[in-house]
């Protein structure tokens, strides 16, 4: 069963992440998170098949062709986990703060380049590239683009779980040689670092973008899952005012 493993590690009557279900439509949208748990690491996830294909790699994605990022393949993450940012309280599966690292789409390229170049492929063509454990892509982000290639690895060694994958950038115009991450602590919702969200377990204000700022969002879904964020925000907001007054 689909996402069966995402609700057993969850308790979410403690967790302020999702429930969620699997989508029948798939949008082809990709989110990496930032996730500061028992060690930090990012969370790389493909819209796909109406879940997120989801690898938590542990130094984070790259745009040097140079850098073979290892990427362990975990439980799939249901689409409503994309925008998630917050903390997951301690005692709780993943306890720490998830920030919202990058988003954007993704497109799945043909498994056979053509003079050196992919060309786009197909979602057939994508979940059997999946399935071989070899999956070509194109990313249109803020902070990631271009061609990457996911390739898992054969279990050589004792102890292997079956679940390493390589995150590597292809040679294009968006590969950056000596790329540093660490550089780039802030998350493309909401504009705050990680220090930001976890200092803000819904006493400090909400520094968002100014809603003029918004209207020129281009993607309309990213417009909503920032108007979804203020949501939620809001509400958290109003039910802590209104708890004061006894
Ligand atoms: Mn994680």
């Amino acid at each position: 069963m689909p996402l069966e493993e995402y609700k057993r590690k969850r308790k979410f009557d403690e967790t302020p992440e999702p429930a969620g279900k699997v989508e029948k439509k798939s949008t082809h949208r990709f989110v990496v998170q930032k996730h500061d748990a028992t060690r930090l690491h990012y969370d790389f996830r493909l819209e796909m098949e109406g879940v997120l294909k989801s690898w938590a790699v542990p130094k984070g994605p790259s745009l040097d062709p140079g850098d073979k990022r290892l990427a362990m393949q975990v439980e799939d993450h249901p689409v409503s986990y994309f925008d998630f940012e917050g903390n997951i309280p301690e005692g709780n599966y993943g306890a720490g703060t998830v920030m919202v690292w990058d988003v954007g789409t993704w497109q799945p390229l043909s498994p056979v380049a053509v003079q050196g170049k992919y060309n786009p492929g197909t979602d057939a063509e994508a979940v059997t590239m999946l399935a071989k454990g070899d999956l070509k892509f194109r990313l249109k982000g803020t902070k990631l683009s271009g061609d990457f290639a996911l390739i898992k690895m054969k279990g050589r060694r004792p102890g292997s779980k079956g679940t390493e994958w390589l995150l590597i950038k292809k040679h294009d115009d968006y590969a950056q040689e000596g790329y540093d991450i660490d550089g780039y602590d802030e998350s493309v919702l909401t504009h705050r670092s990680l220090a930001d969200i976890a200092g803000d377990a819904g006493s400090r204000e909400w520094r968002s973008r100014p809603a003029a700022g918004r209207g020129k969002l281009k993607a309309a879904w990213l417009a909503d899952a920032i108007a979804r964020l203020d949501k939620k925000k809001a509400a958290a907001a109003g039910g802590k005012k209104k708890s004061k007054v006894k």
